[in-house]
Formats: C-alpha cells, structure tokens, sequence
C-alpha cells in the first residue's frame, strides 16, 4: 500500500548512501536519500471494532482527521511524537503493529479533555485514549498502567464495603504496584495531618484501617454490583477474542 502518513517514515526506512555516481552524477550522502519500500500485511481488520466496543471508544468511527484534537492537546505541545488523530487513523485502518510501536507514550494521556471540546465529530478523543490504552492491556501488549491499578484498588475497596475508605485503597495501591509504604510525601501528609486534624477524627480514621467499617445491608448492593462487573469483564474479553484470558 501507499505511504499515507508522513510520520509513517520513520528514520530506520531511510537509506543514504555515502558514494553513489548515477550518470556521471555524485549524488553521494544525502542527495541519494532513498525511503524503502514497505509491504503491509499484518492488517488487524477487527482493531476499530475491538476498540469501539471498549467504554469510550465507542465514536471512534466518527472521525473524519480533522486534527483539531491533536492541535489542542496538551500532552502535543510537549510531546509532538503525542497525537491522538494519528492513532485514531491508525486504529480505523486496522494498523496494529503501527500503533505498538506507540503504546510507550500512549496511555500518557493527562485527561484534560481539551481534545473533547475541540472535536467537531463528538468522537471524544480523551476516552478513544483510554480505551485503546485499556485495549492494550487486555490484549496483553503493555502491563497494567498504574492508573488501572488505581482503578483497580478503588473499585475493589468501593465494592467490598460499600465505603471510600483512603488509606486502604492506597494500600492496595501501593502493593499492587510494588511501592514501599514509607514515601517520603505520604510522610509529609501523615505529618500535616496530625497537626492539623482533629484528634478524635485521626482516632476514626486509624480505627477505620483496622476493622474496616462497611454500609449496612450493603450484601446484595454487593452481589448486583459483582455480577454486573463479571458481566463487562465478559463482554469486553467476547469483543476482543479472548474468551475470558483477558479478565482482569
Ligand atoms: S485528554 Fe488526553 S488526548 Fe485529549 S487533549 Fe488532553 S492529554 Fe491530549
Ligand atoms: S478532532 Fe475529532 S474528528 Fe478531528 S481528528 Fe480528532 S477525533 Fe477526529
């Protein structure tokens, strides 16, 4: 196929040779800069599809390559290798391996939205980034970002009390990611807070870590919520192939 992206040239398709006559012609170093050519064959037909059916990439087909996202992001203007219209084009052309080769930088999307609001096509860019972020990771292609992690952390804390209880949900987090306990600004905080905070309450929260509280009656809240997570965790892994393998 075609080249269609300039960023689809990337430094290691170029060839220069350092003595080359053609005709009688030197054209040696970079008057004989050549881009070789590139087959591609590894289409992932069902890439589009498979994103689209993740939470947020469901207007991913709406695009029409504007780059009006990519002009407002914020990310871009640090990073210009950052561009969510380019991963978009790459995604509804089925252009995987393309896109692997950014899955560094990708889930570095801040969530500012900026690119939302400047979407003509209501494809909301911010949400494209998560799921293929997401995407990513069930497919097994990167680990699990520390955001999900955290997602992760919170929702199982939510779930299992029925409560927003900080300090477990920063445990879990911290474990889940390998993080020693002990962070120099968890320690500020910790510090802050006696000082500041009401002894009674600090009691509450200590107290809070060491038995759990949990909402009354909150057994069947419980059960409806887990079915309901089974059931998006299925869906998701159904859409993308995996017959339960990606089940987090
Ligand atoms: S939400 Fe993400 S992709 Fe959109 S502008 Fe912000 S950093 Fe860029
Ligand atoms: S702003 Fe919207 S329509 Fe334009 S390239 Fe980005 S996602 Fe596509």
């Amino acid at each position: 196929m075609p080249i269609h992206e300039r960023s689809l040239i990337r430094p290691e398709n170029l060839v220069t040779h350092e003595n080359l006559v053609i005709d009688g012609v030197d054209v040696s170093g970079h008057w004989s800069t050549f881009i070789t050519s590139r087959t591609v064959t590894d289409y992932n037909e069902a890439m589009e599809e498979e994103i689209s059916a993740l939470p947020g990439g469901e207007h991913i087909n709406r695009c029409w390559q504007c780059g009006s996202c990519t002009n407002a992001c914020t990310v871009n203007a640090i990073n210009p290798e950052f561009n969510p219209r380019y991963w978009i084009y790459l995604i509804r052309l089925g252009m995987e391996e393309e896109l692997l080769r950014d899955k560094e930088i990708l889930w570095q999307c801040v969530s500012c939205n900026k690119c939302t609001y400047a979407c003509p096509r209501d494809v909301v860019p911010e949400a494209v980034m998560k799921a293929t972020a997401h995407w990513m990771e069930l497919k097994g292609h990167t680990p699990k970002s520390p955001s999900t992690h955290f997602d992760e952390s919170f929702t199982g804390s939510v779930i299992a009390t029925g409560k927003i209880e900080e300090g477990q949900v920063m445990r879990s987090f911290f474990k889940k990611t390998g993080q020693p306990l002990n962070q120099p600004w968890l320690i500020a905080l910790v510090r802050g807070l006696v000082l500041k905070f009401p002894i009674t309450l600090l009691m509450r929260l200590g107290l809070s870590a060491l038995i759990r509280p949990r909402t009354s009656g909150w057994g069947r809240t419980q059960a409806a919520l887990n079915d309901y997570v089974s059931e998006v965790e299925a869906r998701n892994s159904k859409a993308l192939g995996l017959d339960g393998k990606g089940k987090h």
